[in-house]
């Protein structure tokens, strides 16, 4: 069977990595967190002191650092020049740096370059804010996500362990700032692409949506 470039895009905690995850298991495909990618960028810049708005620092940062994810017994890793940064970049001081250098045009090259090769063979799942929009525009299939406020931050703070390292409204407030900065920044905003299926997960159960997107999925295979 023909095998596609699927893209789910939306804004954090709206239920794409979960579901990415699971629509990848289904169809037997990659799944790509790009939010990763931009997380191990911010890793770097905070491990190394440097201000991401220090145009040379930054710069020089991003020449020296080699992305990449590696499949080992441990699952799917985030590679950083050879180590495993993983388990290190889901700090909420982490997420607000992956939102600033995000908006860096530097940044961003360096990424879309990244995510464009990974992309070359289809047959993956690649979630993100832009994917449909700017890095996969000929995506297959074009999935966004969205939730209510109130829900994604609830879904965050129930993620976090014990105890958890914000109380519900910090977690409200950091996604509320990341929104707004991820959608208004200059550059590959975080937009729905005119093509793509919105779903809304505020009132759904995880397997609901996936239903939803495999539905989706099946009808354009049937018209390839
Ligand atoms: O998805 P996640 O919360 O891990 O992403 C972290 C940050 O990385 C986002 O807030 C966003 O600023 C940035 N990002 C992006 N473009 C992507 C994926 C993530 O700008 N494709």
């Amino acid at each position: 069977m023909e095998k596609l470039l699927i893209t789910i895009d939306g804004p954090a905690g709206s239920g794409k990595s979960t579901i990415s995850r699971l629509l990848a298991r289904h169809l037997n495909y990659k799944y790509i967190d790009t939010g990763a990618l931009y997380r191990g960028i911010a890793f770097e810049t905070v491990s190394h002191k440097i201000d991401p708005d220090d145009e040379p620092q930054l710069n020089g940062l991003l020449e020296r650092i080699d992305l990449g994810f590696e499949m080992t017994e441990k699952g799917l890793r985030l590679m950083s020049n050879g180590r495993d940064i993983t388990g290190q970049i889901r700090s909420p001081e982490i997420s607000m740096m992956a939102s600033r250098v995000s908006a860096k045009p530097r940044v961003r090259e360096k990424l879309f370059s990244l995510q464009k090769k990974l992309g070359k063979e289809k047959g993956a799942v690649f979630e993100g804010r832009d994917m449909g929009t700017v890095v996969f525009p000929e995506a297959d299939v074009k999935f966004f996500l969205v939730a209510s406020v109130e829900e994604r931050a609830k879904r965050r703070f129930l993620e976090m362990g014990d105890p958890p390292s914000q109380t519900l409204e910090e977690v409200a407030r950091d996604i509320q700032k990341r929104d707004e900065d991820d959608s208004n920044r200059k550059i590959a905003p975080l937009k729905a692409a005119p093509d793509a299926t919105t779903i809304d997960t505020t009132s759904l159960d995880i397997h609901a949506v996936l239903g939803k997107m495999i539905d989706v999925v099946r009808s354009v295979l049937q018209e390839k």
